[in-house]
């Protein structure tokens, strides 16, 4: 029996040692690690310039808590909103997190409660985010949940049209549906929701945890749609390994967060903040950008070519196979051969290489795919 409760079900390798997208197991054994720690290590495994900002703020100042002032949470905010119509964020440690400042600011600010999301989303595990979560087998055992969630399908403009009345607060999506499947919203999702939004000014949220920070090929991903949030949710790659959660809001909200409304202790604290700010600074340079563009095209050309039966979906780095049956045994033979894999719903394997990933890795990890889904 294990000294861990069993919530998690963990596959039975031993990782010891990162650099770049290759992890090594206890007995040597090497992998490629086209999962990042699910979209969270942005520039791989230790990369120098992560590796010296943590050993620097280290040996400088860990934590303050929030009750001082930060010009460094301050800095990278302004990061976080340069080029955006988004001008104040809130920092956390986690997605879930994130999440939970958004719900409560979107209710306490229209001082309503009804938020509607979608089927086959994903929000976290905390009563908020889990009740947001469009999916049962999340919510599964766990009731009465928040009474707030109007849950309807995805891309269905009447099933969201239909549901629309003066009560709704805000909506809350994620532009792609990262653990529900590689699901893209539909260009006429996008433009209902923003017409509506205006229209009947409700809030929209947009749920950046995995789409954010350049996985999709833009800093964000709402930047590729007509979408334009009130409040978007970034964590996972935010800070490259280092577990840090932001919520970002328009100047409108800015009055209804005030203080002692919010907060967490470790929120952006020092060493979280300095890594983030650290990701962000190669990230958020076009010229890396470009270049995540570049491998996600050549890599979706790669898989189009090997995998003729199946269908790639997805953008940037975050990218599908969708497969007719159930992925898992397949992500085990991955990880035999070398290839470390993660599932989105049941039938999609889900592609998360470092936003570093070389073509070479790509050309190896394809070449595993193949090997697999060709011969099943
Ligand atoms: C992972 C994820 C979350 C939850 O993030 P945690 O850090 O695990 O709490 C929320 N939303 C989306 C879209 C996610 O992918």
């Amino acid at each position: 029996m294990s000294s861990l409760f069993k919530n998690y079900g963990r596959r039975p390798v031993h990782l010891v040692s990162g650099k770049g997208t290759i992890v090594t197991d206890e007995t040597g054994k090497e992998y490629l690690d086209f999962t990042s720690g699910i979209a969270v290590l942005s520039l791989g495994h230790a990369h120098p310039a992560i590796v010296e900002a943590i050993q620097k703020q280290a040996e400088k100042l860990w934590h303050t808590s929030n009750l001082f002032e930060s010009p460094e949470q301050e800095k990278l905010a302004a990061t976080l909103e340069k080029d955006t119509h988004l001008a104040h964020a809130f920092f956390c440690n986690s997605g879930a997190e994130a999440n939970e400042a958004a719900i409560k600011l979107a209710r306490k600010h229209t001082q309503k409660h009804v938020i509607i999301t979608f089927e086959k989303s994903f929000h976290g595990r905390t009563f908020g985010a889990m009740s947001a979560t469009g999916q049962e087998k999340i919510r599964q055992g766990f009731g009465p949940l928040l009474e707030t969630f109007k849950t309807i399908p995805f891309n269905d403009v009447a099933a969201l049209e239909a549901v629309i009345d003066d009560e709704v607060a805000a909506i809350m999506l994620e532009v792609i549906q990262g653990e529900g499947g590689v699901n893209q919203i539909s260009p006429e999702l996008a433009q209902a929701i923003t017409d509506i939004c205006s229209e009947k000014g409700i809030l929209l949220i947009v749920d950046e945890v995995q789409t954010g920070i350049g996985r999709t090929g833009t800093r964000y991903a709402y930047e590729q749609t007509v979408l334009k949030p009130d409040i978007m949710t970034l964590a996972k790659g935010l800070g490259g390994g280092f577990p840090i959660g932001a919520m970002l809001g328009t100047s409108a909200l800015y009055e209804t967060f005030g203080p002692g409304t919010h907060g967490t202790t470790f929120g952006g604290n020092p060493l979280a903040v300095s890594v983030a700010q650290t990701v962000l600074n190669h990230v958020f340079n076009p010229t890396f950008l470009t270049n995540v563009n570049e491998k996600s095209t050549y890599f979706k050309e790669k898989l189009a070519a090997s995998l003729p039966n199946h269908t790639i979906v997805g953008s940037g780095l975050l990218l599908g196979i969708v497969c007719a049956e159930d992925v898992a045994p397949y992500v085990n033979l991955a990880e035999q051969a070398g290839l470390l894999l993660v599932s989105a719903g049941p039938n999609v394997i889900r592609l998360l290489p470092p936003l570093t990933v070389t073509n070479e890795e790509i050309d190896q990890a394809v070449a595993i795919l193949a090997n697999i889904l060709n011969s099943n």
